[in-house]
This record gives structure tokens, sequence and C-alpha cells, in this order.
């Protein structure tokens, strides 16, 4: 199912915030590669760069310096509105806080990616998508009838129906006990092992990176480390623990 093309590539990718004595350099000529059909783990101490390297790299923020490309397209040459139009149609995304509408059904928040673009969604689409997730007989109901992993889950189904090249998720068992968040990640491994998905997901868990084909280890905006195949979470840790005493 896995394709080899790099679907999102960044070249030096550097942004800072502010100017002059109080410019942080939030992320430091980073150069990687997402390859189509992979689950990559983004992790690394608070305040690292990880969430703004998610940003640079989904086109929700643009690099100071560097290149980014998703799909082959330079972001660095569109204006906003085409930017918008990239990310809606090729981009998917999924947060912390779930960000489900609470006055729709389930299946009403996996349509509204599509009703947004102008398309009217098929039911037979919109059933796929949440049985994908492991909801399909949840679809009439609202966020506050699911738990915090089944809404989670929603927001995993939403950002798919798109179809999108990558789907990036920022920290998205942060808000869940382990046995839910063990639920998410099982449907995001699924996704990219059953449909050839790419994944990045920011985690500061070594046990959702296990998850993951590749593990990226961020400090101070740089890439510091870097794990190849999947890799237990006990490594993983003793990974990180290693770079927070480089750090200190
Ligand atoms: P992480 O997600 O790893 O915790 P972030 O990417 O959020 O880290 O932040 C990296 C660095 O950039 C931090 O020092 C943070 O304070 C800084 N930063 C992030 N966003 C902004 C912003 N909008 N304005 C100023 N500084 C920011
Ligand atoms: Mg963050």
């Amino acid at each position: 199912m896995t394709n080899s093309t790099d679907v999102v590539r960044l070249w030096s990718a550097t942004k800072r915030y502010g100017s002059g004595p109080r410019t942080v350099t939030a992320l430091d000529q980073v150069t990687t590669t997402f390859t189509g059909g992979t689950f990559t783990a983004v992790m690394g101490p608070s305040g690292s760069g990880k969430s703004t390297l998610l940003h640079c790299a989904a086109g929700l923020d643009r690099v100071s310096e560097g290149k980014v490309d998703i799909d082959g397209i330079d972001l660095g040459g569109l204006g906003e509105t085409a930017l918008t139009l990239l990310r809606r149609d090729r981009v998917g995304f999924v947060f912390q806080a779930f960000n489900l509408v609470s006055a729709l059904t389930a299946e009403q928040n996996v349509a509204l990616p599509l009703r947004l673009a102008g398309r009217e969604p098929g039911r037979a689409d919109l059933l796929a998508a949440l049985t994908e997730v492991g909801l399909g007989h949840r679809g009439r109901h609202r966020p506050s009838e699911l738990s915090g992993g089944e809404q989670q889950r929603v927001a995993i189904a939403r950002a798919l129906i798109t179809r999108p090249a990558v789907l990036f998720a920022d920290e998205p068992t942060g808000a869940l006990d382990t046995k839910t968040s063990r639920d998410v990640l099982t449907r995001l491994r699924d996704v990219v092992d059953r449909h050839g998905q790419t994944v990045v997901m920011v985690t500061h868990d070594p046990a959702a990176a296990a998850y993951a084909d590749r593990v990226l280890l961020l400090a101070d905006g740089r890439i510091a480390d870097e794990l190849h195949g999947r890799t237990g979470a006990e490594t993983i840790a003793a990974r990180m623990a290693a770079l927070e005493v480089v750090a200190c």
C-alpha cells in the first residue's frame, strides 16, 4: 500500500519569532522529508520547536528562511488564498483538543470539511470514514455522547475525509488516558498500514512514539537524533533522556 514518494520536504527550514535581541529561533535549519505511507513521531523537550515544525510543514505558518513543499508544491511560492486551498485539499489536522462542533452529530462533523469545500458528502463515504476509526455505529451521536477517545477518532475521520496527502497531529493523545490513547494510536497506525496514509505526529509520550516508523528528536529547533524503524518505548525514552542531559 505504501508509496515511496516524499510527500513533505523541508530544506533548511528556519522559523524566527520576534526581532532584534528578542528574536527566538524556534526552528533552526531543519532539513528532512516525510515519505508517503509512513508514520513519523516528532519528539523533544518542551519549547524544542515541535509545534513550529508541524505548523511550517503543514503550511499553517511560513518559514523565515528555507523551503517547504507538499506534494512537490513550494509553499513559499503560494499566496494566502492558494495556501489556504492547498491546506484544505491536501492536509489533514488533528489537535490535542478535538475541536468537534457540539451541536452536530459525529457524521455531520466528519462531513464539514467537504461542505466547506463545496462538495456534497455522500452518506456511504461518511459511514466508511467513521467505520475506519471503529465508529460506524456512532454516526448519529453528538460529541457529548462520546468518550474522549471516541471524539478524537471522529476528529481523525474528519481529517481524513478529504483524502489528504498528509495528516498532521499535534499531541493527539495529550488529553487522553492510557487506554483510550492506545485506541487512537491504533487507528492512526491502521490508516498508515491499510490506506498508505502519511502521518506526522508530535508527542511527548515514548509509548505513543513507539507506534511510529520513525522518530525525530528535536532540541533547540534542530534535529538532534533520529530513530528509524519501529522502536520500543524504552529505547525512545532513553534517547530522549540522553538529549535532555545534553541540553542542560
Ligand atoms: P514545542 O511544541 O516543542 O513545545 P514550539 O514549537 O511551540 O515548541 O516553540 C518553540 C520555541 O518558539 C519556544 O521557545 C516558543 O516559546 C517559541 N514560540 C513559539 N511560537 C511563538 C510565537 N508565536 N511567538 C514567539 N515565540 C514563539
Ligand atoms: Mg507544542
